[in-house]
């Protein structure tokens, strides 16, 4: 298990579609535990694995509810709205508001190939979206209404 380098936004990777995983290799496997490490280390609740310069359509999300695994995700339902701030470690210190649907739910793979549904309200129905935009080559910057501001930083 590693940390990363995690990407910023102006690298070409990060506009890239990424290729679905059809097996999952030991270099897959260790891609999955470095990507975790990083999104822990660096605080965030999410990283696509183009954020560390891969394009396989892997994602991993935690919200405080510990940590999911998505291989191959798509988002098969949505519901509802919701309107909030939006923040991307590709984009350190940088916030913007963002409406995505309050409520989704995703098909996907497991970390063993098994077929899962998983849904999520709120903060992970907004992980859902952002992360998977992600393997697409989309960025949250193209969503945002009325701009970016500087992201307030809750210290002690
Ligand atoms: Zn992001």
């Amino acid at each position: 298990m590693a940390i990363r380098k995690i990407r910023e936004m102006g690298d070409e990777v990060l506009t890239k579609v990424c290729k679905p995983v059809d097996k999952l290799t030991l270099r897959t496997r260790i891609l999955i535990g470095d990507m975790l490490d990083t999104m822990y280390e660096a605080g965030g609740v999410g990283l696509a694995a183009p954020q560390v310069g891969i394009l396989k359509r892997i994602v991993v999300i935690d919200v405080g509810e510990g940590p999911i695994v998505l291989i191959n995700p798509e988002i098969v339902e949505t519901a509802g709205e919701q309107t909030g701030d939006e923040g991307c470690l590709s984009l350190p210190g940088k916030s913007g508001v963002v409406t995505r649907p309050n409520y989704v739910k995703v098909k996907a793979l497991d970390e063993d190939m098994n077929e899962i549904e998983l849904e999520g309200e709120e903060l992970l129905a907004r992980a859902f979206c952002h992360e998977i935009d992600h393997l697409d080559g989309h960025m949250y910057v193209e969503k945002v209404e009325g701009g970016l501001h500087d992201t307030i930083m809750e210290e002690e």
